[in-house]
């Protein structure tokens, strides 16, 4: 049995996902802005995807632009707003966001912006009168992710838009680790701009969305034929676009249907398990609401490498931190910015559940887990003290 629990880097595409993209590679191939048959046949396809993806996010479809993924709608969301709103040059966002919105502010940053990074605490909470503090005249937008990637924790985006809105700051959330796992009504329409991206709910990957409030200004990224009402140009990707709607009404059934609740007792039934079976053992991010599929775990005095490669030995893939720092050594920038002690954060392993994890894939979990975390506690107890060098390391950063 090969167990998938690394579903926060990337998702299984549905079969019915994939049979839903399939006729658009090879039969309906045409290019849904050509004039013949070709094209128009693929326009009501579009728009069916549009609709399914608006109802996931409880918006209109006209407030929806599909992009390449949610890296490029962040992008589109953060610099279209610089753009169309040059009198603003101050930005907000946590310290524990993707890189996709860092690295975002940090380029607008070069262009001028002020940016204001906010702590979190050492739950991975985010303090709402520090957010309040932090908005200035000047500000043009905050940027607050609905769910953290790695440790799952949520951030309560109603009250965080709901004080963005009174003090006339535009407010974008991060919604990538929420979509499909957690219900958006009520919360979306405070929010002015949201991006999502279709791998993470058993969709195509490079497909995403953003979701701009009827009546927000904003400039594209991307200009060219003028696709997508002018706010991304570049031929539609019509089998990822089509994939993206099916996965989007795949993911809002298993919401309504109590799949969120079910999850977490998934979830939780490992964790406890967890906890229960490993001595010196804790969860990075509990006594914050999480979203029902993460679990951020921190063994003590383990290494998360050993661990993963014993894991995959076992056939059971797991993650030390987001998929996209994996190939770098740093520890975690989210677990740094918890104060997560150093002789936790180097043993802190994500389990990452979908919908379609299994009771038995949970109990082959509980089965041979708490034996790699002793392995990997006895490895680094005979190579000397491993920890010494790396808390240096940490020492030398200021941290
Ligand atoms: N934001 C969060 C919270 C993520 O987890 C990810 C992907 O890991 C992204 C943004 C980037 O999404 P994409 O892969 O669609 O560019």
């Amino acid at each position: 049995m090969f167990i998938y629990l690394d579903n926060n880097a990337t998702t299984p595409v549905a079969s019915g996902v994939a049979a839903a993209m399939a006729p658009f590679h090879t039969e309906f191939f045409g290019n849904p802005a050509s004039l013949h048959r070709f094209g128009q046949e693929l326009r009501p396809v579009i728009a069916r995807a549009r609709e399914a993806v608006a109802a996931l996010l409880s918006a209109e479809p006209a407030e929806i632009t599909f992009t390449s993924g949610a890296t490029e709608a962040i992008n589109t969301a953060l610099f279209g707003l610089a753009t169309a709103h040059p009198g603003k040059r101050h930005l907000v966002a946590t310290g524990v966001e993707h890189d996709a919105t860092l690295k975002t502010c940090e380029a607008l940053g070069r262009r001028g912006f002020d940016v204001t990074i906010l702590p979190v605490d050492e739950t991975g909470g985010l303090d709402l009168r520090q957010f309040e503090q932090a908005l200035r005249p000047d500000t043009l937008a905050a940027s607050v992710m609905w769910a953290n990637n790695e440790t799952g924790v949520i951030f309560p985006i109603a009250e965080l838009a709901a004080i963005a809105r009174s003090r006339g700051v535009l407010f974008h959330c991060d919604a990538v680790q929420a979509a499909g796992k957690i219900p958006f009504e009520g919360v979306r329409s405070g929010v002015d701009l949201m991006s999502v991206s279709s791998h993470k709910f058993h969709g195509p990957k490079g497909m995403g969305a953003l979701y701009v409030r009827r009546g927000v200004r904003i400039a594209p990224l991307i200009h060219g034929g003028g696709q997508e009402e002018g706010m991304r140009s570049g031929t539609s990707n019509v089998p990822g676009i089509a994939g993206m709607g099916k996965a989007a009404e795949l993911a809002l059934e298993f919401v309504r249907s109590g799949g969120p609740d079910r999850m977490a007792a998934l979830r939780d039934r490992l964790e406890r398990g967890l906890l229960d079976r490993v001595e010196d053992a804790r969860v990075n991010g509990a006594g914050q609401p999480r979203i029902p599929n993460t679990t951020n775990l921190a063994f003590r005095h383990a290494s998360g490498e050993a661990m993963l490669q014993l894991l995959d030995e076992e056939g059971i893939a797991a993650a030390t931190s987001s998929a996209c720092q994996s190939n770098d050594p740093e520890p975690s920038h989210v677990l740094k910015a918890m104060d997560v002690p150093v002789t936790w954060v180097r043993g802190s392993l994500r389990l990452s559940l979908s919908r379609y994890t299994s009771n038995e894939e949970v109990d082959a979990v509980l089965a041979a887990l708490p034996d790699i975390v002793a392995k990997s506690r006895r490895a680094s107890t005979f190579s000397g003290d491993p920890l010494a060098g790396e808390f240096e390391r940490f020492q030398r950063q200021g941290r």
